[in-house]
């Protein structure tokens, strides 16, 4: 069985062409592995993990400091 989270984590990848969405960092210079961001928290959706993950709703960022400024402006 495939892991839909990464698949989904891939497509993500490739839509955002390996750059933090917020700061246009990319992961070359960053030396490491963007993290993903579910733009709408998970619980949002119920469980509904499979809507949760659609592509529309998730975004690269660098761990710092956009993701964590997304969080605390959250
Ligand atoms: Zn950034």
């Amino acid at each position: 069985m495939r892991n839909i989270k990464e698949v989904e984590r891939r497509k993500a990848e490739l839509r955002d062409e390996f750059t933090c969405q917020d700061c246009g960092l990319t992961e070359k210079k960053y030396g490491k592995e963007l993290p993903i961001h579910h733009i709408i928290p998970f619980r949002e959706f119920n469980g509904d993990w499979e809507r949760a993950n659609a592509l529309s709703h998730l975004i690269r960022l660098c761990e710092y400091p956009c993701h964590r400024n997304r969080h605390k402006r959250g």
